[in-house]
């Protein structure tokens, strides 16, 4: 044969799956080798049930190259047309300063990294998430902040929760929102409301005290721009004892006078205008600020400064048990996922330019709306409002206006009532202004910005009204006053970034979380202005682009999940489960069945399946599992036969969050089915089911995926996510919609479950990409590799510790539980030690204690090379060995390199060292650790000193100094 390889050899098509997969062809014949199998196929039919095989492959085609990808991408993008938008109502053009887009955004140092559960490798996004809060608690004059929700509308529905729980108000069950609050957010909320039992009521804001009301939502400034005096609404609210909610623009705060200050009880808003581009709807981060004394009430996530064990501050998120994981169905939200890439933007945005230069931004913006509304109202245009700070609503003339506009390539908002309305922002220039006004008053009007400047300027026109004027100092913290120049900007992401293991270290294998490759090309997209630029609320016709991408996914998801429709809106895997629990709902109501209302729920399910139940109002009643961790069958047959007349759904994860393709799946199905339930399939686990079986093969009537899982989306440091549902057709007509924008394809009236019309669209192109490069063969594979890679990993640590649960034929699905619980019994060595040690080693801990406490759950994912996972093993078998250390007596259970794990540089450096191993060692277990040292910057960190001592805000500064 001849050595001469053809030109389609050459022209490997199949580049893009051997960049993703991590083994090769011999690394992989190697690990099956090891499992005594000799071949794939022999792999799998051993692993996956045969009555849940597809028999046919997945349609999607050839796998394309990255660089033909990026180019068809491209293209498509480029139908987008990016109009100047002037919409407002929640999302504004912004100026994503450079040194944050390269450094942060584009960089897999923040972007791959994991919710930072493991603070001790997490300090640098602790940090600078501590500066989000401080920046929200600053702005919202309130003591208490979270660190991002998901968007504005859904932090207001949690707003609406919080106001119920902590209200005195105890009859009272109506939720007053003033009629000028964003269109979308009073939608969102609508939809909450109804699964809860709440009655809300849309009104004049004054109308809010006429109610029986428990809570009450304003906007400031409201939609329309007028500045709300909101001072007496707040307090006529909370002489009801109710609670008392302010939406508020983040850019407005910079001048006007606090929410907080003005006695609100909660303020939430969207950070988005801050350095995150629009993207057609998001990611972007809410903020949620609140009094301290509901914090046991406070939804999501809070960062805390702690003290490590040799007495440093130490940061680590707050009162964790109180998350939805350990509280269930209990928690105050079944938030999980949530923005904190987005949320680090902003903070860095705050940072880079400080307290004076935000005021700037925020003064130049007001300037530009105060120049056109004096132009106008010189000109004898009628503005709805007296006051404003960077929206002005015009009353007259709006169709002529609007089609001016449009042929100029300007979006305005198009309000009802012969109403348009204007927002100017960060990017919006004096030619802008001038255009502005060529566009409302026709050319040849005589007005001159410059002059109208000067006019403003003389006699102070700002449309704020004295009394609302912020008069107090923020962001006086040394973070937010350090680093303006780019030179300081660059070192402090950069000295941050050093602190966080990220998957550009070593690999994370996280059970459950699947932490996979996130390729390079598919990043590339998302900051393309085609796809960063564009409002979401432009016509359709503008955003023909993102339709088309939408639409490719939209049908490759559906022939993976084996489901016939999807909906792009939840932005979270939890808010996909609430929304798929909504469509249940009213399915079961459609067909006069609304009484339906219990949801089995295995014991090991993940915690946000009883947290989502709990939303969508639904009595959860736990089904047992068996010794080897599958659902117990005889257990669910007799508790569906006990709640039968009222069964809606049972929701399973499958395989199971044991690791285990349970064969009994399709018998589960047909349980629930037979008593008039529902199935819905956690589809958190989908990386071990693409290609080879599907939810809707199965027998499941509805799932969400986590994009942010098995499609590649980057974790971001604790979000974003996006979990779309996929659903039969059955339930297809109950798919959340959208007030503003009509979502094609859904019903007419259907509520929200995310601000945005496809939740965080901006970063589809990223599982839209990873799907296009894969192919049916591709993704195939991948799936394949990660049961493999699984396999191999647990034969291996198999041989050192015990595994928990496995599947038929010895074998696991793409994850596998070792159990420790036995080595604590003989060594007094618990999982949390091991957690800690294994960053001494460069790694990042697997999954602690979910699903099953004491335990760790590994995951090794597709794309870990068998280098990389060999180096995995044998840092586990050194620690092992290190445990033996203990349970022999060579080593006390007070005084050995586990417990007093994580080292840092200045605990093993110090002068003292009186431990029972050498400082060498401590640092350096194995030989592979000293080519490429990861050093924790913190010790072990003091979790119960952190809850009684609650600081949620940048520390003062003299806690710094030394002590
Ligand atoms: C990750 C996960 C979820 C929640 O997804 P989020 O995007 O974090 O809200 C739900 N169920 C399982 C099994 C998961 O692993």
């Amino acid at each position: 044969m001849s050595n001469v390889k053809s030109l389609e050899q050459l022209e490997q098509k199949q580049d893009f799956i051997r960049r993703h997969i991590g083994p090769d062809a011999n690394q992989i014949s190697a690990m099956l080798a090891e499992l005594g199998v000799s071949s794939v196929e022999e792999l799998m039919n051993e692993t996956v049930p045969a009555s849940i095989r597809l028999e046919q492959g997945l349609s999607i085609g050839e796998s394309r190259t990255e660089v033909e990808t990026l180019s068809y991408l491209k293209s498509v993008a480029s139908k987008n047309k990016i109009f100047k938008s002037y919409i407002g109502q929640g999302y504004h053009p912004t100026h994503t300063p450079n040194v944050i887009l390269r450094n942060v955004l584009e960089n897999p140092g923040w972007y791959t990294a994991y919710t930072p559960y493991q603070p001790e490798i997490a300090q640098g996004r602790l940090e600078s998430l501590l500066n989000f809060q401080t920046l929200s608690m600053d702005l919202t004059g309130l003591d208490l902040a979270s660190a991002s929700l998901l968007d504005e509308a859904t932090a207001a529905a949690e707003a609406m929760a919080l106001a119920k729980r902590v209200s005195k108000a105890k009859k009272a069950n109506i939720f007053f929102i003033a009629e000028d609050v964003h269109a979308q957010t009073i939608d969102v909320v609508a939809t909450r409301a109804e699964q809860f039992g709440f009655e809300v009521v849309v009104g004049p804001a004054a109308d809010a005290v006429n109610h029986e009301i428990f809570g009450a939502l304003f906007q400031y400034p409201s939609t329309t721009g007028e500045v709300v005096d909101v001072q007496d609404l707040i307090a006529d609210v909370q002489d009801k004892k109710a609670i008392a909610c302010v939406a508020a623009d983040i850019m407005s705060l910079i001048l006007l006078k606090a929410p907080g200050k003005l006695g609100a009880d909660v303020v939430l808003g969207s950070a988005q205008r801050f350095g995150v581009p629009m993207g057609y709807g998001g990611p972007h981060a809410a903020f949620f600020a609140t009094r301290d004394k509901y914090k046991r009430s406070l939804p999501g996530r809070i960062i805390g400064v702690s003290k490590d064990r040799l007495g440093n501050d130490a940061l680590r998120m707050a009162m964790q048990t109180r998350e939805q994981h350990i509280r269930r169905e209990k928690a105050n939200s079944n938030i999980c996922t949530a923005q904190v890439l987005l949320a680090n933007m902003a903070a860095f945005y705050a940072v880079y330019h400080g307290a004076e230069g935000l005021r700037t931004i925020a003064s130049r913006i007001n300037r530009f709306a105060s120049i056109l509304a004096t132009g106008l109202k010189a000109k004898g245009v009628t503005l709805k409002h007296d006051t404003w700070f960077d929206t002005i609503t015009v009353t007259s003339n709006k169709d002529e206006v609007v089609a001016r506009a449009e042929a100029a390539e300007i979006n305005f908002a198009k309000n009802h009532d012969g109403e348009f309305s204007i927002s100017v922002n960060e990017t919006t220039t004096r030619e802008d202004v001038a255009e502005l006004f060529d566009i409302i008053l026709g050319a040849g009007h005589g007005l001159d910005v410059a002059a109208l400047d000067a006019q403003v300027t003389a006699d102070n026109i700002t449309g704020i009204p004295a009394s609302l004027v912020r008069d107090d100092e923020f962001l006086t913290h040394p973070n937010f006053n350090s680093y303006h120049s780019e030179t300081e900007m660059l070192r402090y992401i950069k000295r941050l970034e050093n602190k966080d293991l990220a998957l550009n270290h070593s690999m994370i294998s996280l059970g459950s979380c699947t932490m996979k490759l996130n390729a390079t090309a598919e990043m590339i997209p998302i900051t393309w202005p085609e796809f960063a630029n564009m409002h979401p609320f432009c016509p359709l016709d503008q955003a023909e682009g993102y339709q088309v991408m939408i639409n490719e996914l939209h049908d490759w998801l559906v022939d993976v999940t084996g489901y016939d429709a999807v909906s792009m809106q939840p932005n979270s895997g939890a808010q996909g489960e609430y929304a798929g629990l909504i469509a249940i709902r009213k399915y079961h109501e459609s067909r006069g069945e609304g009484h339906r209302n219990v949801c089995l729920i295995p014991s090991s399910a993940h915690g946000t399946n009883p947290a989502s139940a709990q939303m969508a109002s639904m009595k959860v009643v736990v089904v047992e599992c068996d010794k080897q961790g599958n659902v117990d069958v005889a257990d669910l047959k007799a508790k569906a036969e006990e709640v039968s007349e009222n069964l809606s759904c049972i929701m399973i994860t499958y395989p199971s969050t044991h690791g285990v393709f349970e064969d009994t799946i399709k018998e589960i199905c047909d349980i629930v089915h037979q008593h008039g339930g529902q199935v819905y399939m956690d589809g958190a686990n989908m990386n071990a089911q693409v290609g080879v079986t599907s939810p809707g093969f199965i027998g499941s009537d509805v799932s969400h995926l986590n994009l942010h899982k098995t499609f590649c989306i980057p974790h971001g440091g604790g979000g974003p996510g996006v979990g779309p549902i996929g659903v039969k057709s059955h339930l297809a007509p109950f798919m959340p919609n959208h007030s503003v924008i009509n979502v094609p394809g859904t019903t007419e009236g259907n509520g929200a479950v995310s601000a945005a019309p496809y939740g965080s669209a901006a970063i589809l192109p990223i599982s839209w990409a990873y799907i296009a490069m894969m192919g049916s063969e591709g993704l195939k594979q991948a799936t394949e590799t990660a049961i493999i890679s699984a396999n191999y990993l647990t034969e291996k640590l198999s041989e050192h510790y015990p595994i928990l649960y496995r599947g038929q034929n010895n074998r696991v699905a793409h994850e596998c539980i070792v159990d420790l619980r036995p080595l604590k019994e003989s060594s007094g060595i618990s999982e949390m030690d091991v957690a800690k040690r294994l960053m001494d080693y460069g790694f990042h801990a697997p999954t602690m204690s979910f699903p099953v406490a004491g335990t760790l759950m590994i995951e090794p994912t597709e794309s870990e090379s068998k280098v990389e996972i060999d180096r995995f093993i044998e840092a586990m078998i050194s620690i092992r060995k290190e445990i033996a250390k203990v349970e022999s007596g060579e080593w006390t259970v007070e005084n050995n390199p586990l417990v007093f794990a994580p080292h840092t540089q200045a605990d093993v450096l110090g002068n003292e060292w009186e431990r029972a191993y050498d400082r060498f060692y401590a640092a350096f277990p194995v030989p592979a650790v000293a080519k490429d040292k990861f050093w924790p910057t913190v010790t072990r960190i003091d979790d119960v000193f952190g809850d009684r001592n609650l600081i949620c805000s940048c520390p003062a500064v003299d806690t710094y100094r030394d002590e």
